[in-house]
Order: C-alpha cells, then sequence, then structure tokens
C-alpha cells in the first residue's frame, strides 16, 4: 500500500490490533445470532511525510453503519469545550453579524449553536441524517453530503465561501486526506481561517492511548504531517495550540497559502521542534509502541479474573469506540464484565460490536451495586466520576485501563487533571 498523502510505499507496521468489528456496529438482540463481520485493523506509517494511517480494508463503504449514533451533545465536557472555542475564535478574528462561520462535522449542532447566539451567520455540513436533523431543530442550515473538493466547489459558486472555517476532531476521519484539506482552501475568503481539532500523535505514543485507533480513524496525526497536507492542497499553518481534548489535541489555524494574510506565530516552530525531540521523526518510536499494549492487556485480564475469583462485580461505563478497541483487543466479554452503561439512549439494549457485552443504562449501576466501574473513555472520566458518585455510598471505585491499569479517586484525580493539564 502506498502512502494516501504522499504516495511513498509503506514499508512499517505501527500497531496491529488484529481485527474486530467496526466500532460503531451496534448490535440489536436479533443480530445477534447472524454473522458479524470483522476486519483487520493494523496502522502503517509513512516514513517519508509521518502520516499514520490505518491499512486500506477491501469492502471499506460496507463498514460504516447509517446509524452511526455518536452524539457530541451527550458530554457536557465537549459542550464547554465548544463554547470556549466559539468565544475564543470569535473575538480573535472579529467574527460578527456579517462574518460566516462553516463547521465541516457539524454533529448535532453542539458547537455552532454557540456561533449562532452570537448572530453570527453559521452553516453546517453533516452526513449523518439524525445529527443533521437534530441540528436543524436547533435552527442551524446542514448540508447533508460528505465534504470534500467538489462540494466545495458547488457551495463556493453559490457565494458561501467562508470567513472561519472548523473541522474539530474530523480530520482523522476522512479516507481522502487531501481532497479533503483542498476543499477548505477553496470554500475560504482569501482572507478567512481554518481551524482543525485533532488528537496529537505524539500523546498517543506517550501515553499509550491505543484505544483510539480504530477503523473510522483513517489518519493519526503530528503537526509535521499536517503540515504537509496543507501544503500540498493550498492551505499554510500559521499557528497552533494545545487543547486538553482526547488525551492531548492540537489545534491547528489555517490560512490560504495563495494570500498568507496571518503571519506566522513562532508557535510553529516550537511545536515541530517538540515533535523532532520527542523522536517523531526518528521510525524507533513508532516502531516501540506495540509492546507497550501487551502490558494494559495483561494487566486488565489479570484484574478482571481476580475480581471474578473473589465475586466481586465490574460493569463499564461509557460504549464507545476506545471502549471497543480496548474490550476487543484485551479478548474481554460478559463474563468479565457484565454490561456497559452509556448515557444516550439509543445505544440502551443494544450489545456491543465482538465482545457483544449488553449496553444498559444508569439505574442498572444503582440497583446491582457493582464494586467496581471501569470508565472508557478516560478523555472524560472526571465528567464520569461526578455523575457517578454515588457508588462511594456502597463503597464502590473507579477504574481506568489507559495508560495503566488504577483505580481513581477524587483526590486523585484532582491532581492527576492538574498534571495531565501541564503534560497536555
Ligand atoms: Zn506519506
Amino acid at each position: 500500500m502506498n502512502c494516501r498523502h504522499c504516495h511513498h510505499e509503506l514499508t512499517h507496521t505501527f500497531v496491529d490490533l488484529g481485527s474486530c468489528p467496526p466500532s460503531n456496529a451496534y448490535l440489536d438482540e436479533k443480530s445477534l445470532y447472524g454473522p458479524e463481520t470483522w476486519y483487520p485493523l493494523k496502522v502503517l506509517l509513512c516514513d517519508k511525510c509521518w502520516l499514520v494511517q490505518t491499512q486500506d480494508i477491501v469492502h471499506a463503504d460496507a463498514m460504516f453503519s447509517a446509524d452511526y449514533a455518536y452524539l457530541s451533545s451527550y458530554s457536557s465536557t465537549m459542550l464547554r469545550h465548544a463554547e470556549d472555542y466559539v468565544s475564543h475564535v470569535s473575538a480573535r478574528f472579529g467574527l460578527g453579524p456579517t462574518s460566516r462561520v462553516i463547521e465541516v462535522a457539524s454533529n448535532d449542532g453542539y458547537l455552532l449553536q454557540y456561533v449562532q447566539q452570537r448572530g453570527i451567520p453559521c452553516l453546517g455540513i453533516e452526513p449523518t441524517h439524525v445529527a443533521a436533523n437534530i441540528s436543524r431543530g436547533k435552527g442551524i442550515e446542514v448540508i447533508e453530503e460528505f465534504f470534500g473538493a467538489s462540494l466545495a466547489n458547488e457551495l463556493s459558486a453559490r457565494g458561501l465561501q467562508a470567513d472561519l472555517m472548523a473541522g474539530n476532531n474530523v480530520l482523522a476521519h476522512v479516507p481522502d486526506i487531501n481532497d479533503f484539506v483542498k476543499g477548505f482552501a477553496i470554500l475560504l475568503k482569501p482572507n478567512g481561517v481554518v481551524t482543525f481539532e485533532f488528537p496529537h500523535l505524539m500523546n498517543l505514543i506517550r501515553n499509550k492511548l491505543f484505544d483510539m485507533i480504530y477503523h473510522e480513524h483513517f489518519s493519526y496525526l503530528s503537526l509535521h504531517a499536517v503540515q504537509s497536507v496543507f501544503r500540498s492542497n493550498g492551505l499554510e499553518v500559521f499557528d497552533v495550540e494545545e487543547v486538553s481534548t482526547h488525551g492531548g489535541s492540537l489545534r491547528v489555524y489555517g490560512q490560504r497559502s495563495d494570500v498568507m494574510h496571518h503571519p506566522i506565530t513562532t508557535n510553529v516552530a516550537s511545536f515541530l521542534s517538540r515533535e523532532k525531540d520527542a523522536g517523531m521523526l526518528d521510525t524507533a518510536v513508532y516502531l516501540g509502541f506495540h509492546k507497550e499494549l501487551q502490558k494494559i492487556k495483561d494487566d486488565l485480564l489479570m484484574f478482571l479474573i481476580e475480581q471474578k475469583r473473589s465475586g466481586k462485580n465490574v460493569v463499564a461505563y461509557g460504549a464507545a469506540a476506545k471502549g471497543n478497541t480496548l474490550l476487543n483487543f484485551a479478548g474481554v466479554r460478559r463474563d468479565y464484565l457484565a454490561y456497559v452503561v452509556d448515557r444516550n439512549p439509543e445505544k440502551a439494549g443494544k450489545f456491543m460490536p465482538g465482545n457483544h457485552i449488553p449496553i444498559v443504562d444508569e439505574e442498572n449501576i444503582r440497583n446491582s451495586r457493582p464494586e467496581y466501574v471501569l470508565i472508557l473513555p478516560w478523555n472524560l472520566k472526571s465528567e464520569i466520576m461526578q455523575q457517578l458518585d454515588y457508588i462511594r455510598d456502597w463503597g464502590g471505585k473507579f477504574m481506568v485501563a489507559i495508560p495503566r491499569l488504577e483505580s481513581l479517586s477524587f483526590r486523585e484525580l484532582g491532581q492527576r487533571t492538574e498534571q495531565d493539564a501541564a503534560i497536555f
């Protein structure tokens, strides 16, 4: 296979997680009795542009189910982050009633609702029907299509060019990253700004966040790789900053390279050199990653076996992609984990892909009083611990498996959050 961005031949494997079903292919009770399709989950490294990317899969189009259930507004952390983002960029770039903001992958309007509240005209682009419809219910105009150069040309011809285009947590999800980024350059006004937020590959490696790897994430991005993709497609990075989402993300600011309106900040060179110092321009860091994962798997399995033998109950919280990668890689089934709780009512009553652990509502925790709740979306652990604070009434404990298996207390969490903020 050749690199999706620079077409260089890919000869290095970054991580091989075996096979698993697509992470959002939740099953209903009836489909438990039918066949389930598993796909290889292997991630390769390009040693020319440093784009880390999933291996191409035959029949990939059949992989994505239409009833994609992830809705950003279910997380109060994501909502607060979106509100802060809108406040920050509106002030920095002087956005107002004569500007236009376009968000690509606008989901359920979790972000554009704050743009709208400020009286700034906005437009969402979101291919998922359920999410697009929820946004429309908030009065946000949404185009229900996949984004790329072709849609950008069409919208541009209709005079819909943007002062600000946002693409948060979407750059990793697109198979044709060149065409996607080119679309932003086409749809941007000459002095306009694009921002992308994506989990930073440097943190993924450093903190062993391998559960962020799943089929729907085609790319794992460093600033070096993003700069290369931008440059080939009409954009130039002019600023970059760290944000705390998904274990440490980068927010990259780009502009049209034919205009270069915004001065390039010193942050760009500084982040590039931090990546270089962390070994991100050397294959050794990437190739040493896989052996770290085996320890996480072993520790989790040993913990679950010990609890089972001593008659204690372990349940999990957060039926999302991260949990599916971890549980399927570790080979955990419902004999070790009775159920997974999720706040999204559309998931309750379904089953996790691959491991078939039932997804239930939170009432089950109150009723069955488990000794341990394993938090799968570690990026939302603080929010989840507050929400489930009552498990302390019966001596219940919170656990996470990544970056290492450990029990969390509120006191420790406070300290760790401060540490995380320092690291990220
Ligand atoms: Zn490449």
